[in-house]
């Protein structure tokens, strides 16, 4: 149940937020509901809840009359037996005008009537707002309270927000009740079902590792290309299956119907978004829900099924005599394209697997990572070659094997063909044979070995071979990661990318969500540190529902903390948000690529605004630390600088290396002159060791070249000890650092600064520790 917010209570009192939370709490009345008499009963529950009134009831139109439909306050032995004349007191004058009537003192007003069924005590206020679908009144909700009270304005336009809204569900509800009659004969097509059992056409498909691994499973393609028509109807499989496949692409389909909603709420408007509440009503409609699984049942697949009587529901609006039921045949038809979309995981609005699977696309943006189902997730096998890009690092903190560059992956690759993805060989198998089928198996077998035996590093600390101790943190976007970094034994977050809950939202999520999300992460990790991080969006992490400009160089243009200083309201949202989660466990505040002071003095006022923001309306907050990100040149320069202002500093050296080497960390074409091992590099990491060491700050290191064991090993050397790295790295990096000597480490990180080129680097660690 919608848990109720006194409207007092609301963060953001003002009315448009006031109406987009409405709007998602009455599509989650709906779906908590079984019919219109119970959406309506809690509907008034909900408003009278918000509103603080001791009434609340909604009259319906039928027969020339309005009749008492639902109500908090009144009678409820009233309901069904209270029927009004369409212009009978108040109620009546509402419906009579068509428009709001706030009166204090309603038994003064000459419209008054009193009902006595309804054991109605003196009320001083009524507020009536009218209902109405495109035009054609429906129905007159009202609020009464006991107290004399003033409805304002704000007020009363909720109530018309949540009335609106209301409309549309009364609408469709009636619409289907008359669609149940007119299509009450069973239903009888014959169909031609497609074979769409995958090709299993033997080939192997070459490309890059973008994170190691082997990985066995069916594929599953997002193909942005693809469309309704190719979802073929597919052979029923056995009944309960069938049936099992039809509910999951039902709830599925309300899933996104939600998104949809939510993001046509942020862009267009509730109003606009309200249609969906009508999609919400017709997939939770019993009759419909009764005639899919007869469809079932009657020997089809789910998707015939859906197709069948989705069509038949078309055809039956398309021949209505009224031109506004006639026009529902594109919702109707909307809806079965969702659902059958739901069944074939072809949607590209929330990317829901339907099973296990390797996951087969042209490119894959951090947003599609963040919208997708880790737990279903076997691997990747991408045809873009960007292996530096947020996605990818996303999928390394997941675990997930990774294969990069996979030329016509795509179009050759037929969905649900079996593959094998082996990131070490650079080779994707496509429906291979039983030998190669086997011998793999025997290869992750022994993969799997290695990894029990890394498990015994789990507890153990990451120390040198001579008790040098280091601290492995967990980089960490989505809520997934926090279990996963907790199954590695991290020492906490040393970067939590928040920008990846933003990805994964149509909208802007408000404070109150932002809070909730921060605090299940800082939970996760009692007694240890989470750094946050504030949104870092711009280059290759765009929000949807953000406006950014095109830019032609986005990477060195409008990102990251630039952004946030510049949509405050927005900033400092996000940081009450985080402070409101220090509460919870030890939190600190990191801003990223901060080139200068000014930038600092601004995040710092914000903190302040934030804090005296969250003090005034109560919250006690702990002392948080505040610091930088190092992911420019300049900020190298300005760190001593920096350091007066900042508790601590963090490397970011996925962007430092490509702005210290020109090379597009997401370009491909320039993929080989982006090299962690570059000597220039590695001197800057030296002089900012230098310069944090000098002045007495913490210095992390959360770029991804800290999970790679030799840059790790180098990275020891000269001098960091606190590591933020992709979880599933830990146990090989302790396993690393066990084997050598600190003296070692540093020997050859001094060799390494004054080697003339990474080649040469990377033969002089091979000869001296083996790797
Ligand atoms: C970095 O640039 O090194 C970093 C950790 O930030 P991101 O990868 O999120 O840009
Ligand atoms: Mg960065």
């Amino acid at each position: 149940m919608v848990q109720p917010r006194p409207f007092h209570d609301i963060d953001d009192s003002n009315n448009e937020r006031m109406g987009l939370s409405t709007l998602e709490d009455i599509s989650t009345l709906i779906l908590q509901s079984q019919g219109l008499d119970e959406t309506l009963k809690n509907i008034v529950r909900l408003v009278a809840d918000r509103m603080q009134t001791e009434v609340c009831s909604i009259y319906l139109c039928e027969n020339d009359h309005l009749v008492l439909r639902a109500t908090i306050g009144l009678a409820p032995d009233s309901v069904g037996r209270i029927k009004l004349g369409m212009n009978e007191g108040l109620i009546g004058y509402t419906a009579e005008t068509n428009s709001v009537v706030n009166v204090d003192e309603p038994q003064s007003h000459p419209r008054f009537r009193y009902v006595a069924e309804s054991n109605e005590e003196i009320y001083h206020s009524f507020l009536g707002i009218p209902l109405s679908d495109r035009q054609r009144l429906i129905g007159v909700m009202a609020i009464q309270t006991i107290e004399p009270r003033q409805f304002n304005s704000i007020e009363i336009s909720t109530l018309s927000t949540i009335a609106f809204q209301l409309s549309t569900v009364v609408a469709s509800a009636r619409m289907l009740d008359l669609l149940a009659r007119e299509t009450a004969s069973p239903i009888d097509h014959n169909v031609t079902l497609t074979d769409t059992s995958p090709d299993t056409t033997v080939s192997i498909l070459k490309g890059e590792s973008g994170f190691g691994g082997v990985a066995f499973g069916p594929a599953y393609l997002i193909d942005e290309h693809l469309g309704v028509a190719d979802i073929g109807e597919g052979e029923p499989t056995d009944l309960l299956g069938e049936l099992d496949r039809l509910t999951d692409a039902i709830e599925k389909a309300k899933i996104e119907t939600l998104c949809l909603e939510q993001r046509v709420a942020s862009r267009l408007g509730e109003k606009d978004a309200a249609i969906f509440h009508s999609h919400l009503m017709i997939l939770q409609d019993r009759v419909l829900i009764d005639k899919l699984h007869a469809g079932v049942k009657n020997g089809r697949s789910a998707s015939a099924a859906i197709k069948q009587v989705i069509s038949d529901y078309v055809s039956t609006f398309r021949s209505m005599d009224d031109p506004y039921l006639r026009e529902r045949a594109a919702d109707m038809e909307d809806i079965g394209r969702r659902l059958s979309a739901s069944l074939c995981g072809l949607t590209r609005d929330v990317i829901q697997l339907p099973y296990a699977a390797i996951v087969v696309a042209k490119e894959l943006l951090p947003s599609d990572i963040a919208l997708l189902d880790h737990a279903l997730i076997l691997g990747f096998v991408l045809e873009t070659s960007d292996s530096n890009g947020h996605a990818v690092i996303v999928a390394k903190s997941l675990g997930i094997p990774t294969m990069l560059g996979v030329a016509g992956a795509t179009s050759s690759v037929a969905a649900g063909a079996t593959l094998i993805l082996d990131s070490a060989s650079g080779a994707v198998h496509v429906n291979p044979q039983n030998q190669v089928r086997k011998e793999y198996e025997r290869l992750k077998r022994d993969s799997d070995r290695q990894q029990a035996q890394l498990q015994q590093f789990k507890n153990r600390e990451a120390v040198t071979a001579d008790g040098t101790r280091v601290s492995l943190r967990a980089n960490v976007g989505l809520l997934s990661d926090v279990s996963i970094a907790r199954a590695y034994g991290a020492e906490g977050v040393g970067l939590y990318r928040t920008e990846l809950p933003y990805m994964a939202r149509s909208s802007f999520p408000d404070r109150q969500t932002q809070y909730q999300i921060y605090r299940r992460v800082v939970e996760g990790f009692p007694g240890q540190s989470v750094t946050v991080r504030t949104l870092d969006i711009g280059g290759d992490k765009m929000l949807p529902y953000f406006d950014t400009p095109k830019e032609l160089n986005p990477f060195l243009g409008y990102r990251s903390i630039r952004v946030s200083l510049d949509h405050r309201d927005m900033f400092r949202t996000q940081v009450e948000a985080i402070l409101m989660a220090a509460t919870h466990g030890n939190v600190k505040l990191m801003f990223p690529m901060v080139t200068n002071m000014d930038e600092i003095y601004s995040c710092k006022q914000i903190v302040d605004e934030a804090r005296a923001n969250l003090t005034a309306q109560g919250w006690t907050l702990p002392h948080v630390p505040i610091g930088v990100m190092i992911e420019v040149p300049g900020a190298i320069a300005m760190a001593a600088h920096f350091a007066k202002e900042v508790d601590f500093f963090s490397l970011g050296t996925n962007d430092l290396i490509q702005y210290m080497l020109a090379a597009d960390r997401g370009n491909s074409a320039v993929n080989h002159y982006y090299d962690s091992l570059h000597p220039a590099v590695l001197s800057a990491i030296a002089q900012m060791v230098e310069t944090a060491n000098r002045s007495g700050k913490e210095l992390c290191i959360c770029g991804e070249m800290a999970s790679d064991p030799i840059c790790f090993a180098i990275l020891v050397g000269l001098g960091l000890r606190e590591f933020s790295v992709s979880s599933p790295s830990i146990f090989a990096l302790k396993s690393q650092l066990s084997q050598h000597s600190l003296e070692t480490l540093k020997r050859l990180a001094e060799r390494a600064v004054t080697e003339s080129s990474s080649a040469r680097i990377r033969e002089m660690i091979s000869d001296e520790i083996g790797n």
